[in-house]
């Protein structure tokens, strides 16, 4: 039966593709493809895995039968023997195998998948004891992942994204080689990461805002992402056919033949536009009346900087350092590893200007144990970016010292996010001083840095000369600045209709931050979501910004909207958005 479900768009594009459900605590088992000739490999793995685990709960059971009666308890026989009946259950083992035959999916990916098969009937089930044995089913399924681990055999990375361009013809067939597309209740930025080696054609996750990490890393990737989808996980069923429609926000689940078809030439048209714009890869982004603008890219790893310049980036605008700080159970990477990632994007970009900005971790980009930021009550309000910096100096420091010595490459500049205070100001600058010192002391090079601060806080915009006398430049992280001045949680879906870039106090701060910064001759750019928006880059224009960054795949929409229009007419226009009370409305005319 058809039906959607809706959420947020915050990816272009369509994706058509059978749904692969992943339980946010498994977000972390490999998920690749083997190829066809590993196939036995693979399901051996899973035998042997599962063989140590039935044999340690046979020692287990011997043990207790040494015991006397009285100091056997009961519970734990009877644990283990339904341990062991869960183990040997026909539909895990034949589950898995199918999984492994017939979608050539790793052993550990197959494994949690017919977990989440198995878990589901659980879930339904009318007898409570029998329901509360999902838990007992989880427990060995983390048992024989734990006993497989180092078994791992190569990966195939990504060798199913090529298949991105033959969507539309597809068949609903049962082939191994059909797209497929993640539904999570949840998944973070760094889980994101993971599957940036392009295994999958699409995501839909139940939580998250337009602005939320996730989606911000879905859009990098270019793939189609609807997020907010509320009860999705719960509604689609592993390995039902999907439609995910990126920019209605909206998954077809179990789409008819009918719906197929039409969003089979949606999918054409939309490939079709990108072959269009790609044509414009090397036309300089000049408005009519001759004003250059700069579109820059935004990053999260430092190997995105070669596809980053295949876009058309003429530098980069944002690298979001924190991303090397994520998902590594709290062990940060010391100077050497950071040294060699931020040299890494320098040389990537081959001479183009990379602006690092210090780590921005907490909030929606958790560290992971043993960082406890998620008890905090407002994550969004606490210990995040260059707080969290300052609250440890030499972590900060050995962050400094790295990129200092990474500008010895190429041209870098530093930014610095969430400022609000001077004392922070102050504090940033000591420490990049001393940085600076000490790379002086230990003879090591390092090379000349521009500084930005990131406009990210009211308080910030209402106190722009301040930190022109200090920074050489701003960049407007807008996606924070919404946040912070309307009081919305950037990444809780259910205020997701309040987050409104167009908020007359939004764009007061972000116009009057830009014209600020022209009268000073100061750079400025903006580098959050709004940059990238291509109903918003006329608006931008008109308020004087001549520098966008945003994730490379918009770069080219932004650059034929430059191409379009001719500033001097847009000054009045974009006065009266500013003015207006409702500036949506105006946004048309
Ligand atoms: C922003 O806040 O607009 C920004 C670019 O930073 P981030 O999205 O990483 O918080
Ligand atoms: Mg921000």
């Amino acid at each position: 039966m058809t039906f959607s479900i809706h959420g947020l768009a915050v990816a272009r594009g369509i994706a058509i593709g059978r749904a692969v459900l992943v339980a946010a605590s498994r977000v972390d088992v490999a998920h690749y493809f083997i190829d066809a000739s590993l196939v036995g490999n693979e399901i051996d793995r899973v035998r042997r895995g599962r063989n140590a685990v039935v044999d340690e709960i046979h020692r287990l059971q011997h043990s207790i039968s040494l015991m006397g009666p009285k100091d056997t308890p009961h519970e734990l026989k009877a644990l283990l023997d339904v341990h062991l009946m869960l183990l040997q259950d026909e539909e895990l083992i034949e589950g898995v195998k199918h999984w492994i035959k017939e979608r050539l999916y790793n052993a550990e990916w197959a494994l949690t998948t017919q977990l989440e098969v198995i878990g589901r009937q659980f879930d339904e089930m009318e007898d409570e004891y029998l329901r509360e044995r999902k838990s007992d089913l989880e427990q060995i399924t983390e048992r024989v992942l734990r006993a497989m681990q180092g078994e791992t055999v190569p990966a195939i990375p990504a060798l199913r994204a090529a298949r991105k361009s033959s969507q539309a013809d597809l068949q609903l067939d049962d082939t191994v080689d059909v797209p497929l597309v993640l539904v999570a209740h949840e998944l973070s930025p760094s889980d994101m990461l993971q599957f940036k080696q392009g295994v999958f054609a699409g995501f839909v996750t139940d939580v998250g805002g337009k602005t939320s990490h996730t989606a911000i890393v879905a859009r990098s990737m270019d793939i189609p992402a609807v997020v907010g989808a509320r009860t999705a996980s719960q509604l689609v069923r592993q390995d039902d056919w999907l439609i995910i429609d990126g920019d209605a926000g909206v998954v077809i689940v179990d789409p008819s033949p009918i719906i197929l078809a039409e969003y089979g030439f949606k999918q054409r048209q939309v490939e079709l536009d990108r072959g269009r714009l790609s044509r414009l890869l090397n036309t300089p982004a000049v408005t009519l009346d001759g004003q250059k603008v700069e579109l820059l890219a935004n990053i999260e790893m430092p190997d995105d900087a070669p596809g980053a310049v295949r876009a058309g980036a003429v530098g980069v605008g944002l690298f979001r350092s924190e991303f090397l700080f994520m998902g590594r159970q709290g062990k940060l990477p010391d100077e050497e590893e950071q040294y060699r990632a931020y040299r890494q994007a320098v040389e990537g970009m081959q001479g183009l200007p990379v602006t690092i900005r210090t780590v921005d971790v907490g909030a929606d980009k958790p560290m992971g144990s043993p960082y406890k930021e998620e008890s905090h009550l407002n994550p969004a309000l606490g210990l995040r970016a260059i707080r969290w910096s300052l609250a440890d100096p030499s972590m900060f420091v050995t962050q400094l010292r790295a990129i200092l010595r990474a500008a010895a490459h190429g041209p870098v500049q530093m930014l610095v996010p969430m400022l609000a205070h001077l004392s922070e100001i102050r504090q940033t600058l000591a420490l990049i001083e001393q940085a600076r010192a000490e790379l002086r002391r230990d003879g090591l090079s390092f090379g000349p840095v521009e500084l930005g601060a990131m406009i990210e806080i009211p308080a910030a915009a209402l106190m722009l000369k301040t930190f022109l006398k200090h920074f050489d430049f701003l960049s407007i992280g807008t996606n924070d600045l919404i946040q912070y001045t309307l009081a919305i949680d950037r990444a809780d879906e259910s205020v997701a209709h309040l987050y409104d870039p167009l908020h007359p106090a939004v764009l007061r701060l972000v116009a009057d931050t830009i014209a600020e910064c022209n009268a000073q001759g100061k750079s400025v750019s903006v580098c959050g979501e709004m940059a990238g928006d291509t109903s918003l880059t006329r608006l931008l224009l008109g308020l004087g910004l001549r520098s966008f960054s945003m994730h490379p795949a918009q770069i080219l929409a932004v650059k034929q909207e430059v191409l379009r229009v001719d500033t001097s007419q847009l000054r009045g226009w974009a006065e009266s958005v500013l003015q207006a009370d409702d500036p949506q409305t105006f946004m048309a005319s």
